[in-house]
């Protein structure tokens, strides 16, 4: 199996979105093996907390959609890698604006291209930049990184994989790197663990929320839709050893897990595993979400393109992930001081 040349000595990482679920734990990896990591993050969805306290790390505040935010800090660290992870995210916050998250997300990437290509081609970063598996268009089985995919103007909830593919091409379409180090588009599969946010609509932390108060959990639809979770300590460490590879060619790059179910088996799999009774509550997410909401059926990692760069894949089976999830969601969740809880979120299986 073809391995990646890795780098021996400590890196420059600057980490967009540090502050977030995937960013917090990523900063922690990296610093945990020797990095310097600098963090950019405007709070927006993530929180301080998340932030390493050991280890050569640095945290700005800011917004990367704003100019020059971003190109000032990759101009003053020169790092050796970058990896984009901030963006508008969340089933709840893309419906209620479309646009904005579309116009926000494409923003940033746009601020990620100028930063670039203000240095030498010889000193820019190579790129990770957070893409999603929502890019897809339906399909049953696994996903390859070849696979059809959704339009880049999809309106309503898909603005957001819209703007991720969109963002994609941009990248791509640049000309700013050789193509043995171009930008890898991480096409993450429902990354999660304790310590995510069940604020923004994600399905974990929502059906872990009820079950520890032994609430009912909401299911959309008929709960045959299928996903595959994966990990985010698992996926923390496969994002370090992209970040360690010398080279990596540049493209689509599926990061996902092995643990597939149904969300109706999810359900019940989280219920009995917190053990204070919850029943599970069929719910229409027309109701909550729009009359035109569409949830989407099937999703599956195929991983091959991650093996063959010989980066270990999250292979936790689903009750260890849910059993850590209850075990460790209280005391990874989001500071209640710092709580915007509203209505029950628009709680769906979307990444
Ligand atoms: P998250 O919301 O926890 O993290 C995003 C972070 O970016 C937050 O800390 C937020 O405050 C910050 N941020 C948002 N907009 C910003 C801006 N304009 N300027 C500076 N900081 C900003 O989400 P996550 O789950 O950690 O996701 C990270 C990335 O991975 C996102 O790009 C997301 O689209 C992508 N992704 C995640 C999943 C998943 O399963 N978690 C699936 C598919 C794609």
């Amino acid at each position: 199996m073809p391995t990646l040349p890795r780098r021996p000595s400590s890196l420059r990482v600057l980490v967009t979105g540090a502050a977030g679920f995937i960013g917090g734990r990523l900063a922690h990896e990296l610093c945990a093996a020797g990095h310097r990591v600098l963090g950019l993050d405007d709070f927006s969805t993530g929180w301080p907390e998340r932030l390493p306290r050991a280890g050569a790390f640095e945290l700005v505040e800011g917004d990367v959609s704003a100019p020059g935010v971003l190109a000032r800090l990759v101009a003053r660290e020169e790092p050796h890698v970058l990896v984009h992870l901030a963006a508008r995210v969340g089933v709840r916050a893309v419906l209620r604006d479309p646009e904005g998250c579309r116009a926000a997300n494409l923003r940033g990437v746009g601020e990620l291209l100028t930063a670039v290509e203000a240095l030498p081609r010889a000193r820019r970063p190579r790129v990770l930049a957070a893409s999603s598996s929502e890019v897809y268009a339906e399909k049953p089985g696994p996903l390859r990184e070849g696979d059809p995919t959704r339009p880049t103007d999809g309106a309503g909830r898909w603005a957001y994989a819209a703007s991720k593919l969109r963002g994609e091409e941009l990248l791509d379409a640049s000309g700013l790197w050789d193509a043995a180090r171009g930008p890898l588009h991480l096409r993450f599969f429902n990354v999660v663990g304790p310590g995510q946010d069940g604020d923004s609509g994600m399905v974990l932390p929502t059906f872990v929320e009820r079950a520890l108060d032994g609430r009912p959990i909401p299911v959309h639809g008929d709960g045959a839709q299928v996903r595959t979770f994966a990990h985010v300590d698992e996926v923390a460490r496969a994002l370090r050893a992209l970040v360690e590879a010398e080279h990596a060619p540049g493209g689509a790059l599926n990061v996902g897990g092995a643990a597939r179910t149904s969300i109706l088996a999810l359900a019940r799999l989280v219920a009995e595993r917190a053990g204070r009774g919850s029943a599970v509550r069929f719910t229409d997410p027309r109701a909550r979400c729009g009359a035109n909401f569409e949830d989407v059926r099937f999703r599956e990692p195929d991983l091959a393109r991650l093996a063959e760069l010989g980066v270990a894949a999250p292979a936790l089976d689903l009750t260890s992930l849910v059993d850590d999830s209850l075990a460790r969601h209280r005391e990874l969740a989001r500071p209640r001081a710092a709580t915007s809880r509203g209505p029950a979120p628009c709680a769906s299986p979307a990444s």
